[in-house]
């Protein structure tokens, strides 16, 4: 089965079809984007693919297993990690705290023994750290982070529960242009080594156009266009 493969996915506010019958799926390694104007339904459809939003009608399977419906923390558990838009760290904990919280809630499922919890968080945290370029900020405050070094980290915790889908809810908002394609750029390079496949929406048509090995066009609900970046733009 596709990582990733969703059904006549749909939902609708009152009146609103805030997302009507989409379609897609997503392969392993491969890194979609979801762009549209604003109210074209881009977080209605992210959110049902994370649980936070059950569909009205359709189908969301992740590696053939059947994901709709299920609530967040469901979803998460099966291996679908994802990054918020607004920041969820603890502001007083270290880094490398930060990272150990995720990593703890995920550990029941990683390690039947209890008891070596702490030391495999540790280790664990700081290896997710190296990746994210961030292994010499393990002991600090998150509070102190500049906003750049923060998204960072946040890709860090969504790497906890060793996703294989990771889910990214405009992973580059608020960020300098030269901060979105490096951290575009580390997504793409942790995606490759680890076999992730990454669905991410996005404001800034350079990012998606560098990055994205597929995007997905969606305009007042319908998937109107979908394609790689080439056939995209020449689309357009
Ligand atoms: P986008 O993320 O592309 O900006 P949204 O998914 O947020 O689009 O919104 C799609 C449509 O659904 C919009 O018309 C929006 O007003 C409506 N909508 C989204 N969420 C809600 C909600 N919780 N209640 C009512 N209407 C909503
Ligand atoms: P609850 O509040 O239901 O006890 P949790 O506190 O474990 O659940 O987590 C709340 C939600 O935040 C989860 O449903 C999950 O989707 C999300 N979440 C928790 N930890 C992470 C993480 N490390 N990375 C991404 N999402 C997470």
């Amino acid at each position: 089965p596709p990582l990733l493969s969703v059904e006549g996915l749909s939902k609708s506010y009152g009146g609103v079809h805030a997302v009507r019958g989409v379609s897609f799926s997503l392969a392993t390694g491969e890194i979609l984007a979801l762009i549209g104007p604003n109210g074209a339904g881009k977080s209605t459809c992210f959110n049902m693919l994370n649980g936070q939003t059950a569909p009205d009608a359709g189908k969301v399977h992740v590696l053939g297993r059947d994901t709709t419906g299920l609530k967040p923390r469901e979803v998460w558990r099966l291996g679908v990690g994802r990054t918020f838009q607004i920041t969820a760290t603890f502001p007083t904990m270290t880094v490398r705290e930060n990272v150990q919280v995720a990593l703890s809630s995920h550990g029941h499922k990683l390690f039947n023994l209890t008891a070596s919890m702490p030391r495999y968080a540790r280790e664990e945290a700081d290896h997710l750290l190296d990746l994210v370029g961030m292994g010499g900020f393990s002991m600090r405050p998150c509070g102190e982070l500049a906003y750049g070094d923060l998204k960072r980290l946040e890709l860090a915790i969504a790497l906890a529960n060793q996703p294989r889908l990771l889910l990214m809810d405009e992973p580059t908002a608020g960020m300098a242009p030269r901060e979105r394609i490096e951290l575009m750029r580390l997504t793409a390079q942790i995606a490759n080594e680890k076999s992730i496949g990454v669905l991410f929406t996005e404001h800034d048509m350079d990012v998606v156009f560098e990055h994205a090995d597929r995007i997905l066009v969606l305009n007042r609900g319908n998937l109107i266009a979908e394609g790689s970046p080439q056939e995209v733009r020449s689309n357009a």
